[in-house]
């Protein structure tokens, strides 16, 4: 059984960008920490009437923050960054989940089935496809990941719509993470 050490570890190795749990879990993109949430904002103006009446503020806006490596930071999103952003937060929470069973359960190691990650890599490929997205992406944009050296591109966000990512990897959570192949490690 993992102690409170080890499991801090497990989650700091988690939160690490290119972490080897994250790529591996099947068809689970980056990860993103903090609170997306939307409120109205005052401006810089010091003539503005947001300075003093609250009703006068601006927005709404929808705003991420995070503490990371001890800073708060807040960041306005625009409608692609909110989708982007979103789906990250819900990878995150996955992802933690996927470690509290793994905790709770007493298992040290899990890695995705190939078959798993496979068919998530073909359907996410097949829903860009449908898209007017691939047509921009022909030319290597960020978005698929063409700016990671060593990396095939891929398709890196998902396009099926939230909703349809979100029931999916709720699907996962609630089955147990079938994708997943959990194991102990001998001692
Ligand atoms: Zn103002």
């Amino acid at each position: 059984m993992p102690n409170q050490t080890t499991l801090r570890r497990k989650l700091k190795a988690a939160e690490t960008k290119h972490s080897r749990l994250t790529n591996a879990l099947a068809g689970l993109g980056p990860i993103r920490k903090g609170t997306i949430y939307q409120t109205r904002l005052r401006c810089g103006s010091s003539g503005c009437r947001c300075q003093r009446d609250p009703d006068a503020r601006h927005g709404p806006y929808w705003l991420w923050t995070a503490k990371v490596e001890g800073k708060s930071k807040c960041r306005k999103l625009n409608p692609m960054a909110l989708k982007l952003y979103r789906q990250q937060s819900k990878n995150y929470a996955k992802l933690k989940q996927n470690i509290q069973k793994m905790e709770s359960e007493g298992y040290d190691v899990c890695s995705p089935l190939q078959k798993a990650e496979d068919d998530w890599v073909a359907h996410t490929a097949e829903i860009h496809e449908q898209t007017l997205m691939a047509e921009g992406d022909k030319v290597n944009s960020w978005m698929m990941g063409a700016n990671i050296e060593d990396k095939k591109p891929r398709v890196l966000i998902y396009f099926g719509g939230a909703g349809v990512y979100y029931d999916k990897l709720r699907e996962s959570v609630d089955a147990g993470f079938p994708e997943l192949q959990f194991d102990k490690l001998a001692s």
